[in-house]
């Protein structure tokens, strides 16, 4: 089991009370596997892939990354385990401008103390397998907004993670080219052998799911798999 949520639930500030965002949610991702989950705006989506993330502590439960847990690690633990283990996608792809496609990945390389020679291999070859192996030299401003996409997705698997959390990918995207990202990252999924989670709000994904969960005022159900 590579990412492993156990009872979280996570409460927000909101005004004289909390708002609880999860609510008791439990999931298990296999590694190579890709969970869906679905569910309409605030009802916790984000809020559960930066649980998932380490980016937030939950109130209650815990997380597991490649059977350890991360209760109880320092900032410090949790950025290098980030860094190492868990690449995210957020909704907007927040590439430099200044950076060609391949830099913007060869930038996380360094980060983690590769040699410039194979964080250029890496990237190139990232770019490959998502579609963008001769647009490497372009800037963010030379690309569409479906291969900025691709630039993203790329760079969250810069350092082999074994975990990939995907915030609604397609939300800037046409429905085209929404599904090319979504089979982009059913593959990549299968090929990195990555335990992926996507969120979306958009129930036409759920097809390429191998399992789909759906939230709902911060509750998790699971779903039976789309096949
Ligand atoms: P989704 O991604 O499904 O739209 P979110 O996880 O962003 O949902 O939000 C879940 C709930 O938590 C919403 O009611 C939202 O307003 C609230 N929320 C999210 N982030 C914060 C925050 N940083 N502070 C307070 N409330 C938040
Ligand atoms: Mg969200």
């Amino acid at each position: 089991m590579s990412l492993g949520l156990t009872d979280i639930t996570l409460t927000y500030p909101d005004g004289p009370t909390r708002l609880t965002a999860l609510d008791q949610v439990t999931l298990e991702v296999p590694k190579g596997s890709l969970t869906v989950v679905v569910g309409p705006s605030g009802s916790g989506k984000s809020s559960l892939l930066a649980v998932a993330a380490t980016l937030v502590t939950p109130d209650v439960g815990s997380v597991t990354v490649d059977g350890t847990s991360t209760t109880g690690m320092t900032r410090r633990e949790l950025a290098e385990l980030r860094r190492h283990s868990i690449g995210i996608v957020f909704q907007q792809p927040n590439l430099l401008p200044s950076l060609t496609a391949a830099e913007q990945l060869q930038v996380m390389a360094r980060i983690d103390g590769r040699s410039p020679a194979e964080a250029r291999t890496r990237a190139l070859e990232l770019l490959d397998s998502v579609g963008l192996a001769d647009q490497a030299r372009r800037r963010p401003q030379q690309l569409s907004g479906g291969q900025r996409q691709r630039v993203n997705i790329a760079r969250a698997l810069m350092n082999d993670p074994t975990i990939l959390l995907v915030d609604e990918p397609t939300s800037a995207l046409d429905h085209e080219r929404g599904a090319a990202v979504i089979d982009l990252i059913t593959r990549l999924t299968h090929q990195q052998a990555t335990a992926t989670v996507l969120v979306t709000h958009d129930r036409t994904h759920l097809t390429a799911a191998d399992r789909i969960a759906e939230v709902h005022d911060g509750k998790l159900t699971l779903l039976a798999a789309a096949h």
